[in-house]
């Protein structure tokens, strides 16, 4: 039996989602076309794109994209100034602005706001990037008070809310980016959410000319669809619960609970096993049937120390040993005990002098 916790990385597709992908193979044609059936597509995709903004509790423009990734590249690509980025940014952010000033962050995982306001001194309508809940700790970041200091430097804030959407409520702020396979929606769709659309480049014909290329109807309904089937946020609380036994367990073990007392998203543990290499942990629970993850998704396979934890003062060794644990809408107890007890089982393996 597999028990599969790496929920961060993509969860699975909601029956929700699946059933509004199925529904909109009737509704297959072009929203561009002219002709009844384009109509009807057009209709269905503007009666998803009210949906994902009412889900999402968002007022204004919503563009449609290919996922998180391109929805924070366009985001980025909106005029402006200087940019400025958090450290612990995912590779999203970093690839699509690699000159940004980078923000430090404090020992507990969250932008220092003192290094804010600083950097922020003098600059030109600055454009500053800051996500809502980082991917690998699940830190949650003082989004209103950073979205306070860059409005009072006259800048726009980007906030990449690709962790947390549909599992707590969303700051208010410029530009959010969202994707739907965190939230129980299919891969490869997400959106932007904006206030002032005509600071976004028009590059193409579609989404308000802020995208070129034909709608991903069947998978914009599914979004839609699987945001609705998150509205109860409830789930989100139970997970919470779970992962505060995960991290009580792990704790008692020998284990350190990365960011333990900092403000984070109730689905995420970064969980360090003193002395034990990621890939090694990653490798022997695979082996026992558990899907976990190091680091970010996107950057496993790779052995590079955590930018996400040598910014918060962690040295490369011991981010090194640390390893994602994320729990999803349908994770049960009976996973997470079980989970736990292999990780206290592997600690006591793999290093046997701590755990005498
Ligand atoms: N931002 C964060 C925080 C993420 O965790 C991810 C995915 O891992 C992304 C952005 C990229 O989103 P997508 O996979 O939809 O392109």
């Amino acid at each position: 039996m597999r028990v599969y916790l790496d929920h961060a990385a993509t969860t699975p597709i909601d029956p929700a989602a699946s059933a509004a992908m199925a529904e909109a193979s009737a509704r297959w044609a072009n929203p561009s076309s002219v002709h009844a059936e384009g109509r009807a597509a057009r209709a269905a995709l503007e009666d998803a794109r009210r949906r994902v903004a009412a889900a999402l509790g968002w007022s204004g423009a919503v563009v449609f994209t290919s996922g998180g990734t391109e929805a924070l590249a366009l985001a980025l690509a909106s005029s402006g100034g200087a940019h400025f980025a958090g450290a612990t940014e995912h590779a999203a952010v970093r690839l699509a602005t690699p000159d940004a000033r980078s923000l430090p962050v404090q020992a507990d995982g969250t932008i220092d706001l003192a290094a804010l306001q600083a950097a922020l001194a003098g600059a030109d309508r600055p454009l500053v990037a800051a996500m809502h809940a980082n991917n690998e700790t699940g830190v949650l970041h003082p989004i209103a008070d950073i979205a306070r200091i860059v409005r009072a430097a006259g800048g726009r804030l980007v906030v990449d809310c690709v962790q947390s959407a549909g599992k707590i409520d969303l700051p208010d702020a410029d530009l959010l980016a969202v994707s739907a396979h965190k939230l129980g929606g299919p891969p490869g769709v997400g959106a932007l959410l904006v206030r002032d659309p005509a600071a976004l480049p028009t590059p193409g014909g579609q989404e308000g000319g802020h995208r070129p290329g034909t709608e991903n109807l069947p998978a914009i309904m599914a979004f839609a669809a699987a945001l609705e089937a998150r509205a109860d946020r409830g789930w989100a609380a139970r997970a919470g619960q779970l992962r505060a036994r995960l991290e009580t367990r792990v704790a008692a073990a020998g284990g350190e609970v990365i960011a333990a007392r900092s403000p984070r998203l109730p689905t995420i543990a970064c969980l360090r096993m003193p002395g034990a290499e990621a890939m090694l942990q990653l490798i022997a629970l695979d082996l026992e049937g558990y899907a976990v993850s190091a680091g970010a998704a996107c950057s496993s396979g790779r052995v590079k120390a955590s930018h996400v934890l040598t910014a918060m003062g962690h040295t490369e060794r011991s981010a090194g040993e640390a390893i994602r644990v994320s729990l999803g809408h349908a994770t049960t107890a009976a996973e997470v005990e079980s989970f736990a007890a292999a990780w206290e089982a592997l600690a006591a393996r793999l290093t046997p002098a701590r755990a005498a």
